[in-house]
């Protein structure tokens, strides 16, 4: 102890330990696999080649001869890095191609790119909205639409999911008619940890009565809903009605990167008002490129999504007929529920040892109790591989007593 100072020493770290005890000792602990081969429907983890129900990779882009050939083409004539944030020296001729081929894709007026789909929502909600506004948001959004409302430091006032009865008794409390504030719907498209669509129609006509904007987050529904995978306001016909849309380039489209689509005027502003677009350097050209050639083949063709529908719909009738819950999944996003999160792991790592690769999904993904494994169905699947996991979910089901 310094003789000067005679408050005792503590171990200014202590609350990490506690809390990585507290998180082990309730079956929260994330454990990190690491990958050793290209993405598909086998890959090798960990040292062990295993079926790949776990990835974001629904159309297989993510090891795709083209993008890869595109972005081996655009690091030989780009280089590697954008060296810049956009508004500086960042935008190249590629960055521009991309996000008018997006607002073509997407049957918008502008698109505009960012590092993520995470950035895409940082940047674009509190351009949006501020203090003085309102925000609208479906109980079970994305983290990152959490982040974002949180930056805008407008209210937020949450929603019952997907209950667009709950939206409008919300609405007629807080935003009244005549209200001069400025307001924000904010839905997922697609919910990421059950799979279910937002009932986007509806929500869509609320918000044109209310006055308000809407933004959907499509992070999960682009390259799966709609006509050639256009995503959910696509699938829902509500073109021109959607103020804006969140997407992300690191799912369906296999890359990395994130891009907001929709009017001209907001795509504007998020060039001007963008926080991640100003201060954080662009996309590279490699991505950039890759992306393009995603877009081109969705263009082209349809087949992938129609296989990656095919195949949704036999695992999932198979595992239901196996005994299995698969919650309110409406897209090849299938949630296994479990319960308990210490089910869920121990789930995991049985079908892990089996040649399973399948996470445990637990709190604060999902609502504590509501613990599951998250299979994502990919088009690379071939029926026989998806026979083998329903197999080893079975098998290991059975051992759990869980069915
Ligand atoms: N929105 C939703 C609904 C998502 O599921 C995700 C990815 N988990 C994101 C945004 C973030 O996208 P990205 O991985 O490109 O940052």
């Amino acid at each position: 102890m310094c003789p000067d100072n005679p408050i005792p020493p503590i171990d200014k770290l202590q609350f990490i330990a506690d809390e990585r005890a507290r998180l082990e000792r309730e079956g929260l602990l994330i454990s990190i696999r690491t990958i050793e081969s290209p993405q598909g429907a086998w890959i090798q983890v960990d040292g062990k080649r295993v079926l790949n129900l776990c990835s974001n990779n629904y159309l297989g882009f993510a090891n795709h001869p083209s993008l890869k050939t595109a972005a081996q083409k655009a690091i030989d004539e780009f280089g590697v890095g954008p060296a810049a944030v956009r508004t500086i020296a960042g935008t190249t001729v590629l960055h521009t191609k991309l996000e008018e081929q997006l607002a073509r894709f997407k049957g918008v007026e502008a698109a505009i790119s960012f590092q993520s789909g995470f950035n895409a929502n940082v940047a674009t909600i509190p351009a949006l909205v501020g203090k003085d506004d309102l925000i609208f948001s479906d109980e079970l959004n994305h983290a990152s639409i959490i982040d974002g409302c949180r930056l805008a430091a407008a209210p937020i006032i949450r929603f019952e999911h997907c209950n667009p009865a709950s939206l409008e008794l919300k609405l007629r409390e807080h935003h009244p008619a005549g209200s001069n504030r400025r307001a924000l719907v904010i839905t997922d498209g697609v919910f990421s940890m059950d799979g279910d669509i937002a009932p986007l129609a509806a929500l869509v006509e609320l918000a044109e009565r209310f006055n308000a904007m809407i933004m959907v987050d499509d992070a999960h529904g682009e390259g799966v809903l709609g006509k050639g995978g256009r995503g959910a306001v696509d699938h829902f016909k509500m073109h021109g009605r959607v103020d804006v849309e969140i997407g992300t380039l690191s799912k369906a489209f296999g890359v990395v990167g994130g891009f907001v689509a929709g009017k001209r005027i907001i795509i504007d502003h998020l060039r001007q008002k963008g926080r991640p677009f100003l201060f954080s350097s662009a996309l590279t050209p490699a991505d950039v490129a890759a992306c393009s050639a995603a877009v081109d083949i969705l263009e082209s063709s349809d087949d992938l999504v129609r296989k990656l529908w095919s195949n949704t719909r036999y695992f999932k009738s198979r595992m239901q007929a196996a005994g299995f819950d698969t919650g309110r999944s409406e897209t090849p996003i299938t949630p296994v529920m479990l319960g308990e999160a210490k089910t869920a792991q121990q789930f995991s790592r049985r079908l892990f040892e089996e040649g399973v690769f399948a996470m445990a999904i637990g709190f604060p993904t999902v609502p504590m109790g509501k613990a599951r494994i998250r299979v994502m169905i990919s088009a690379t699947h071939e029926e026989k591989d998806l026979d083998y996991g329903i197999e080893k979910f079975a098998q290991v089901g059975r051992e759990l007593k869980l069915i």
